[in-house]
């Protein structure tokens, strides 16, 4: 009988390690952002165990990073009805499913669920997840006097503005919203959450963040009223014109400048600044050195340069190179002009 038991207990733990091996497997492929091989991994998986909530879990996170909400909802439910202990599983699912809600427009369920994840207090991670997109999404307290006002293409907060602001603030978004989308032609998943704040302090001592940023994946944008019309919307919009995997500064922010709606005079901004400062500038080295450099310059320089870049190649060679922004990628997409045209932007910058 004692050796019967111990085999069984063997066993037993065999197949439980076997169990918690997969799930490892399968959260290792997740990790390491391959989200179609999980989807296709956990499927397989569940074909033999089809109320695993780790599968599961795993199966909703990986559908909602790949964009598939609707769909992802449903795995993540499953895991936080099955999870009798309430445990981090439950977590995770409830604030992926506040993602994907969010990202659904459905606002109330986002709220709910999102911060269902953050009462749980189930694990560090999870709740600080939850916590960042209280904060981001709009869901904190702090919110609930601002006036929301929806549009075609944005859902508007308004910490402070009156009717009369809020109609001539809209309006003039709107076209710039249109203008700026009639060169990259983006589809956006949902509404851009467009949060205008009266005051820089506030958004710093709540967001502990400068104002204004766009975060692109979730079309939101958080700005200062006074802030340029077209920067932060361009973030998000050209996020959607091709499928982007590589970011640089020169080139991310200098798209934003670019189509910042405004008419600086930015040629002369950047040669005051040079002469100023005694400089001179290597486009590669600001490439790919961006961080050692001052926003004064970069800033305008950046938009400068992307302009030219525009300019001279046009608009879809512009878009195709845009979803990977080094310079050896442009290199590859612009060909043999790229070099000559770095050289000419340079001398004329420079004199
Ligand atoms: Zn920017």
């Amino acid at each position: 009988m004692k050796r019967f038991i111990s085999s069984i207990l063997v066993l037993l733990s065999l197949i439980t390690y076997g169990q918690n091996t997969q799930v490892e497997e399968l959260g290792k492929i997740y990790m390491s952002g391959d989200y179609e091989q999980t989807i296709i991994k956990a499927n397989d998986l569940l074909k033999n165990d089809s109320n695993n909530i780790d599968y599961k879990l795993l199966l909703g996170r990986a559908l909602t990073d790949k964009g598939e909400y609707k769909e992802a909802i449903q795995h993540l439910e499953f895991t936080v009805n099955n999870d009798k202990d309430n445990s981090w599983r439950k977590a995770w699912a409830l604030g992926y499913i506040g993602t994907c809600y969010y990202m659904l427009q459905d606002y109330n369920n986002s709220k709910k669920s999102t911060k269902d994840c953050f009462d749980l207090n189930a694990t560090k991670n999870a709740t600080q997840y939850a916590y960042k997109r209280i904060l981001l999404f709009g869901f904190d307290d702090f919110y609930k006097d601002w006036k929301i006002v929806e549009s075609y293409n944005f859902r508007f907060h308004f910490q402070n503005m009156s009717d009369a602001e809020i109609k001539n603030y809209i309006s003039s978004r709107e076209e710039s919203f249109q203008n700026i989308n009639k060169f990259f032609n983006s589809e956006l998943p949902k509404k851009i959450d467009f949060f205008v704040w009266e005051s820089k302090e506030d958004a710093n001592k709540l967001l502990r963040a400068n104002l204004g940023f766009a975060d692109s994946e979730f079309c939101i944008v958080h700005s200062h009223y006074q802030q340029t019309k077209g920067h932060e919307m361009t973030h998000v919009i050209s996020n959607y014109s091709t499928k982007v995997i590589n970011k640089t500064g020169l080139i991310n922010e200098g798209t934003s400048v670019c189509f910042d709606q405004t008419n600086q005079d930015k040629e002369k901004i950047v040669k005051d600044w040079l002469k100023a400062n005694e400089k001179k500038i290597s486009i590669e080295e600001i490439w790919t050195n961006w961080k050692n450099y001052p926003e004064e310059l970069t800033y305008p320089l950046s938009g400068l340069f992307v302009k030219e870049l525009i300019d001279n190649f046009g608009r879809d060679k512009f878009v195709a190179f845009f979803g990977n922004q080094t310079y050896d990628n442009a290199k590859l997409v612009f060909g043999d002009k790229f070099d000559k045209m770095i050289k000419d932007f340079e001398n004329k910058i420079n004199t």
